[in-house]
């Protein structure tokens, strides 16, 4: 059970010393400080308030075993005892973080047989930036330093997370992305495509890649990323065929194909990797929070051999992280992948409770307020517009609806997030039947009371 905090004090204290992540702090003072979350199980968060909360976000899309697992607590306790670090730079190991890369060369396969470690999503993308450039020098084609990646995606939040990523109001805050990153059209059909053939507007997605790697020259081209499904992007989900023709133009010009499996990775779209849902054969392979699930922070790279048999004619490669394999966070998330596998988390997502959550969705199209559902695995999204069967928005601006929708939704006891004006969802790959019902239902609800406070807008 929780301790006995003094939860108006951590407010206060909230307010007056902490500063919250892609937050605005003078909001957080004008609410009164942050919700406190002081304890969580299974598939529910607590708050200092007294509300139990079903998380339909996984905390930050990553606690996919859900809260309470007693056995990684167990496993940090016993790795902490034994040895509580040890660093990866002296030509030194330790066993769990052996352990892990070989277990992670087994699930991604075929030419993804090495791994790096760092301590989040961010640090993998950068990773990715350094780890790029380097081959292609090494490799005798200094020219070759240009990204290529979407609007609207999100690859983390340092100077090269930032970057990479698609996100303009991150852009705006100091002044990037840094030279050598190339941003073309996303393949968000609802948003971009709506009324016409998605598989012919994935096609026009995927040829702006190809139109830009001609104009700046396929000669100066390093890599293209993308996150498989954009996730906080929207949960975009690409049309059918658009991977493979991103695949087929990659290969043509000798391009590296980043996926950026932060999210997608560890069963969230019912394969172990996004990459194996959507079908194609990236280089490199970044990953992070379903890892481990949240309980530590760790993420790696998988990396294909050649690119490896490329560095290894380069002598030391400077780059790595204190934490860059930590002996605990190795160990944890061992386990939390044995957990995935002991409860076939996996097939459950892609037989049971990703079609069921589609279906579950499905219930919501029929409400004035939706313009769409759409969900791959257990990733979800809900569209909102002003008139149902067309994506216009209330207000005739986008982000007016999807935080009023949202704030319900928190308020009626569940966690999802606004994007804009798209609802997602995220929940823990152990949420059950009648928790989706829950989360559909309350998402209904929520619309519900929505409707009168748009309309006032409109
Ligand atoms: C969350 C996320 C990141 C950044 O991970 P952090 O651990 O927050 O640094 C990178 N890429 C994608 C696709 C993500 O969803």
């Amino acid at each position: 059970m929780p301790r006995n905090y003094d939860i108006a004090e951590l407010k206060r204290l909230d307010i007056k010393h902490h500063l919250p992540a892609q937050q605005d702090y003078k909001l957080i003072e004008d609410i009164g400080g942050s919700r406190i979350i002081t304890h969580a199980e299974g598939c529910y968060i607590h708050d200092g308030d007294g509300n139990r909360i079903l998380d339909g976000m996984a905390g930050l899309w990553c606690v996919n075993v859900g809260y309470g697992r007693e056995e990684l607590v167990e496993v940090a306790a016993e790795q902490m005892r034994e040895l509580p670090f040890y660093n990866t730079f002296f030509k030194t190991v330790t066993p769990p973080t052996v352990m892990l890369a070989s277990k992670i060369a087994g699930l991604t396969g075929g030419k993804l047989q090495h791994v790096f470690f760092n301590a989040s999503g961010s640090e993998a993308n950068d990773t990715v930036f350094r780890m790029v450039r380097h081959y292609w020098n090494l490799k005798g084609q200094p020219k070759r330093k240009i990204f290529i990646s979407r609007w609207n995606a999100y690859h983390g939040s340092t100077v090269a997370g930032v970057s990479l990523g698609g996100m303009k109001g991150m852009h705006a805050q100091g002044d990037l992305p840094i030279p050598g990153v190339e941003h073309v059209r996303q393949p968000y059909w609802f948003g971009e495509g709506f009324g016409t053939d998605p598989v012919e507007f994935g096609k026009k997605c995927a040829a702006a890649i190809e139109e830009r790697i001609l104009a700046v020259g396929p000669e100066n081209v390093a890599a293209f990323i993308g996150e498989p499904v954009q996730g906080a992007g929207g949960v975009v989900i690409p049309p059918p065929g658009y991977w493979q023709e991103v695949e087929a133009i990659c290969r043509k010009y000798g391009i590296l194909i980043v996926a950026d499996e932060v999210i997608c990775g560890f069963g969230r779209t019912g394969e172990w990797f996004g990459h194996q849902t959507l079908g194609f054969t990236p280089d490199l392979v970044p990953m992070a929070k379903g890892l481990s699930s949240g309980y530590l922070p760790i993420s790696a790279n998988a990396v294909s051999s050649e690119i490896v048999e490329v560095l290894k004619t380069g002598g030391d490669f400077v780059h790595g992280f204190t934490y860059s394999g930590h002996p605990v966070c190795a160990a944890v998330a061992l386990r939390n992948i044995e957990i995935i596998e002991r409860e076939s988390l996996v097939g459950r997502v892609r037989d049971d409770v990703g079609p069921y959550l589609a279906k579950a969705l499905a219930r919501l199209n029929d409400h004035p307020l939706v313009g769409e559902t759409r969900s791959i695995g257990l990733l979800g999204a809900v569209e909102i517009v002003a008139k149902p069967g067309t994506n216009e928005r209330w207000g005739s601006a986008e982000g007016n609806a999807g935080p009023v929708v949202r704030d319900a939704c928190i308020a009626n006891g569940l966690m999802v997030r606004g994007i804009r004006d798209t609802i997602v969802m995220c929940p823990p790959l152990i949420i059950s039947h009648q928790q989706i019902d829950d989360m559909i239902d309350i998402i209904h609800r929520s619309l519900d009371e929505a409707y009168p406070v748009l309309k006032a807008i409109a």
